[in-house]
């Protein structure tokens, strides 16, 4: 087979990252705060990249959309074995409102012009915990989907992806073209290396905008208030485990 494959990489703020919200909690500090690429979504450059060494793939092209610093996370994916970039701009101030609905409509069109056969994403990005790009995505192109995917192989030009589902696990048969959302457990993402890096300066990142794609962003949505999680008082240590339970019966729960 020889499939062009897309994958989506958001740039988010890296997960080891303490958050913070802003003074005036309307978002949270991104300034000066370190980024990576979604997590999920190098899970998601890794499964394209073996399906390309498989020469199961002919052709990887990563999509990051949001302001101008995406072009880092595209060159990261570029370094792990991705062939090309698209970076659709969206300034900083627009980002904010943008949501999973706006994105998938840009990702489809794509998906469309380029004529693709798999969309491979992140099952969900680690800023907005959203989860609904994959499955909007599909729905826009009307392609099958198989969200939180442990396990993808190819059968007789069809996917059969291994879905991590409630109590266990699903295997579904899917027709391609497809949206498939990687969950933790499909692979473990390589480290790029440096040759990799300097190699990925060379490959080309299209510019572009959401109305190239004739997609409007205009917000659909306004955050009113993000506040912090609430404080939790410091727990006590104890010693033994006759301390533990009269701890526990002062605190009335045995
Ligand atoms: P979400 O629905 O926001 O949780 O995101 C799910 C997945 O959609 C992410 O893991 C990415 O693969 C993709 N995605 C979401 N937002 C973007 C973006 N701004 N640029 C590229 N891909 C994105």
């Amino acid at each position: 087979m020889s499939l062009r494959v897309l994958v989506g990489v958001k740039r988010v703020i890296d997960y080891a990252v303490k958050i913070r919200v802003r003074p005036d909690k309307l978002g949270v500090v991104t300034d000066g705060v370190k980024h990576s690429m979604n997590p999920f979504d190098e899970i998601a450059v890794e499964e394209a990249v073996r399906l390309k060494e498989k020469k199961i793939a002919k052709e990887i092209i990563a999509i990051s959309c949001g302001p101008p610093k995406c072009q880092e996370t595209l060159r990261t994916a570029l370094a792990m074995g991705v062939d090309r970039g698209i970076h659709v701009e969206i300034p900083d101030a627009e980002f904010q409102n943008v949501l999973p609905f706006h994105i998938s409509k840009i990702l489809a069109k794509i998906a469309q012009d380029e004529q693709a056969d798999l969309l491979i994403l992140g099952k969900q990005a680690i800023d907005d915990d959203c989860n609904q790009t994959g499955q909007m995505t599909a729905a826009h192109l009307d392609w099958a989907q198989g969200a939180f995917a442990s396990e993808i192989t190819l059968d007789d030009g069809h996917l059969v992806v291994v879905r991590e589902v409630d109590g266990g696990l699903e295997t579904i048969r899917i027709k391609m073209p497809a949206v498939v959302t990687a969950d933790l457990r499909l692979n473990e993402p390589r480290y790029a290396t440096l040759p990799n890096i300097m190699k990925a300066k060379k490959k080309p990142i299209a510019k572009k905008t959401p109305a190239d794609f004739g997609v409007d962003i205009t917000p659909k949505i306004e955050i009113i208030k993000v506040e912090d999680p609430p404080v939790r008082d410091a727990g006590v240590k104890v010693e033994t485990v006759e301390d533990l339970i009269g701890k526990l019966k002062e605190a009335g729960v045995v």
